[in-house]
């Protein structure tokens, strides 16, 4: 390749970069098989009350590859948004959450049960994603109270008026909104307010540190002060420990996800902690 660029070009060849971009291509083309070869995976993580009653669930991608084992999203996320795969792949999130809310509905313990879905920056920039969600929601009759989406401070930032304008369209199809990662980003109350949100995710960074670092305390109980002086609801994130947790209560956040409660599960064990956590009254369990 190196001599096709002329003679008075610099070229920067070298071993290792020749390797890191074959990887690059590797993955690419093991991530287009995985999709169409069904080795992607939705986990799921319990989103708790005081109670540790079970109030809804986050749906979280992994890649079950065959060499590899369980990969997790931060390994080809970013990979997938620089090659535009994050448009199918999204679509199948969505189309996945939307087939289980449905099938769900049958189900006394799972029907009332909220799935959150991720959204990613460049799938939301579509020009089509709201028509998309409509689509996906009609195809599988889902109860669309039952979906919730969540974007990032960043994502929004970007261009607030093109999302204010499919928040508030996908808003009045029912579907309901939280802001992922809150804290990190550079969001100011003035426009926060503007934004049909339902509910702001504390940032696990803020958590991890609670109670005893002043700052991220203060962070913490002006998130939660915030919420509430909006009306949305507030979840933690990345909730570890019992003490994170009653510093929480304590400041009137109650509601809460985390490995204190449990990690991300795979369906079938998702429904296992169900059973155990969520009596249905009426069933005798
Ligand atoms: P996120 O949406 O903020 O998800 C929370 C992450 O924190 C998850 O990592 C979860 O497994 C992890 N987590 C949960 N509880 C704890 C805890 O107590 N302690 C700690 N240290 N971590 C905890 P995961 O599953 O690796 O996902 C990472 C990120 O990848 C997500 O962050 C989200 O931004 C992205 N992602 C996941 N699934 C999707 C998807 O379907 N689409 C898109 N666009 N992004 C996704
Ligand atoms: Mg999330
Ligand atoms: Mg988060
Ligand atoms: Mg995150």
């Amino acid at each position: 390749h190196a001599k096709r660029l002329g003679r008075n070009t610099l070229c920067f060849f070298d071993p290792s970069m020749q390797a890191a971009l074959d990887l690059r291509s590797t993955l690419e083309t093991e991530l287009r098989q995985a999709l169409k070869g069904g080795q992607l995976r939705l986990f799921f993580q319990p989103q708790v009350d005081v109670a540790r009653q079970v109030i809804g669930v986050e749906a979280l991608l992994r890649w079950q590859h065959p060499q590899r084992g369980l990969v997790p999203p931060g390994d080809f996320i970013p990979l997938a948004e620089e090659n535009g795969l994050i448009l199918p792949i999204g679509l199948w999130v969505l189309d996945s959450a939307c087939a289980l809310l449905k099938a769900w509905q049958k189900d006394p313990l799972l029907r009332d049960l909220p799935i959150a879905v991720n959204v990613s920056a460049r799938q939301f920039r579509q020009p089509d994603f709201v028509a998309q969600v409509q689509h996906i929601l009609e195809t599988h009759a889902t109860h669309p109270g039952r979906l919730k989406l969540e974007l990032t401070e960043s994502l929004v930032l970007e261009d607030v008026e093109d999302s204010i304008a499919k928040m508030a369209s996908i808003k009045a199809l029912g579907v309901r909104f939280a802001m992922d990662d809150f804290g990190t980003g550079y969001s100011s109350l003035s426009y926060l307010a503007t934004l049909p949100l339902d509910q702001l995710k504390i940032d696990q960074s803020f958590v991890r540190n609670l109670p005893g670092k002043k700052n991220d305390e203060t962070i913490a109980r002006t998130i939660i002060t915030m919420a509430q002086g909006l009306a949305m609801e507030v979840i933690a994130e990345g909730v570890e420990t019992e003490v994170q947790r009653t510093f929480l209560e304590a400041h009137g956040c109650v509601t809460y996800q985390g490995y204190l409660f449990s990690p991300p599960l795979p369906l079938e064990a998702l429904y296992e902690f169900l059973r155990r956590s969520n009596a249905v009254a009426g069933q005798g369990r």
